[in-house]
């Protein structure tokens, strides 16, 4: 069973968003009145921020219907492409929200949270599509991954032993809910185990850091928060006791530089828990609640879930001497169905029964990996050497003039392809040459960007993943 907790529903707390809030009861109330008026076997959900979105998602699930969680904010050409290639036979959304192109022509289910009903459908099939989420874009046009309800079970539950995390757990983020880490984990995960999620809406340091103090123990959120809760904290003390008080701080989504976490660290005393995922694995690798906290790093596998590295020729790396790169692949019950209507990307994604991740990474001798980046974008080939642009990053990053950094290869007569940093400054701005010489004497002199340009912002989706792509 998914959500035990709604077979015997108690006037526990389950979802808090802002001032309004479900019990366990109100919530499978809620589910069993959506599950009866779905119709067909996929259904869209207009996914803002809201707690109707994340009773819709629990009714579908309840039903057996598979949701495709769609961005509010999506643009017209993506809308087209998702509802085109996922075919929902209906779409849920709050009372009184306007929806745009194609979706305002389905046949709509209002989520009144007023209305309930009793006793929900039998238990589905373990293997039936709970979803089919559509992956950041961050790489090419977004792929529908069709995930089955024990990929997310399983995956919740080796979760729940890497961190620790029981029914007692508040957890609270500010996560997007139209993604795996804002909706599997940070919805979903609390519901498996029985506790509560505390959504924040939009985020903040203060709220974040009023509920840490507060009800919640842990809190999900990727780079870019942490970078703004690295500043604040920093600014105030007071901030910083708050924050001080929590359970466990995890980070995912992206990379979180290691000058962000020793930043928070000495502010608060938190370590942050680092874990690695993807929209087609759910979550591969995490640092343990009980384990070492080593900047830079991920962990090692959750239980449950296998991870081998392999090199150019397709072999698997057998040295784990933190330096040798290969590409991450996996293999476990955390894997997804399919890439919806794309057996052609599917049939590439797959290596002798192990799901190709595209991210590249080193090993250490305790199993600890450190990712160094995307096998496409990441991975620079310069002068015979083969770099990764993470590291380069994190190398620029520990340097007071750079605020914000990504790397990525460009072509270039002589090297093959040339380092190339875009940089937005800190206050004092550095020279280019400052930054290309801090690179050289901290790490080897190969590594040194060869261009460094000065820009304002850097593209960024809306999980804050620099889309290098658009890159100029
Ligand atoms: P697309 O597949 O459409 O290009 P995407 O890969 O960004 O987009 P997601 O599935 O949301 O879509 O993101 C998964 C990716 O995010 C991983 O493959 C990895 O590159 C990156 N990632 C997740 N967690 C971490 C982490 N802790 N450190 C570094 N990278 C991470
Ligand atoms: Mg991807």
């Amino acid at each position: 069973m998914l959500l035990p907790a709604l077979a015997d529903p108690t006037d526990a707390e389950a979802i808090v968003f802002g001032d309004r809030k479900l019990t366990y009861r109100e919530l499978a109330g809620t589910a069993s009145a959506i599950a009866k008026r779905l119709v067909g076997d996929r259904v869209a959900v207009w996914a803002t921020p809201t707690i109707e979105t994340c009773a819709a998602v629990v009714g579908a699930l309840a039903a057996g219907v598979a949701v495709v969680p769609v961005n509010p904010k999506v643009g017209e050409r993506e809308l087209e492409h998702i509802l085109g290639d996922s075919a929902p036979a209906q779409v849920l959304a709050a009372p009184g929200v306007e929806l745009p192109g194609g979706l305002a022509s389905l046949p709509r289910l209002d989520v009144d949270l007023s209305v309930r009903d009793e006793g929900l459908p039998p238990e589905p099939d373990a293997e039936a599509p709970a979803f089919i989420v559509y992956t950041s874009g961050t790489t090419g046009p977004p792929k529908g991954v069709v995930m089955p309800r024990r990929a997310i079970a399983s995956n919740l539950d080796s979760l729940a032993a890497a961190w620790e995390w029981t029914a007692a757990d508040v957890v609270t983020h500010a996560l997007p809910i139209f993604h795996v880490h804002g909706l599997v984990v940070g919805v979903l995960g609390p519901l498996r185990r029985g506790g509560a999620v505390h959504h924040l809406g939009k985020f903040s340091s203060a709220a974040a850091a009023a509920e840490l103090a507060g009800p919640a123990t842990m809190m999900f959120g990727v780079p870019t928060m942490y970078h703004r809760l690295a500043a604040d904290v920093e600014a105030d003390p007071e901030l910083a006791k708050q924050v001080a008080q929590a359970r466990l701080l995890v980070s995912g989504s992206a990379a979180l530089p290691a000058t962000c976490h020793e930043r928070i660290s000495k502010a608060t005393g938190q370590r942050i828990v680092e874990r690695y995922g993807m929209t087609e694995t759910l979550m591969n690798c995490s640092v343990r609640a009980w384990g070492e906290r080593r900047p830079g790093t991920v962990g090692t596998p959750v239980d449950g879930v296998d991870v081998r590295l392999v090199d150019d020729a397709g072999e698997v790396v057998s040295v784990s001497d933190d330096a040798t790169i290969g590409e991450i692949e996996v293999r476990g019950p955390n894997l997804f169905l399919e890439y919806l209507n794309r057996p052609d990307a599917t049939a590439e994604a797959m290596h002798d029964g192990w799901f190709r991740t595209g991210d590249m990474a080193t090993r250490a001798p305790d199993g600890y990996i450190r990712i160094v980046g995307r096998r496409a974008t990441d991975i620079i080939k310069s002068g015979g050497y083969k770099i990764g642009a993470g590291e380069i990053e994190n190398a620029l990053l520990e340097h007071p003039g750079v605020a914000e950094v990504a790397v990525a290869g460009r072509p270039d007569d002589d090297l093959g392809e040339r380092i190339v940093a875009w940089v937005v400054a800190a206050d004092p701005a550095p020279s280019a040459d400052e930054l290309i010489d801090h690179v050289a004497r901290l790490l080897t002199p190969h590594k040194r960007p060869r261009v460094v340009h000065f820009v304002h912002s850097l593209p960024r989706n809306e999980l804050g993943k620099v889309t290098k792509r658009a890159l100029p």
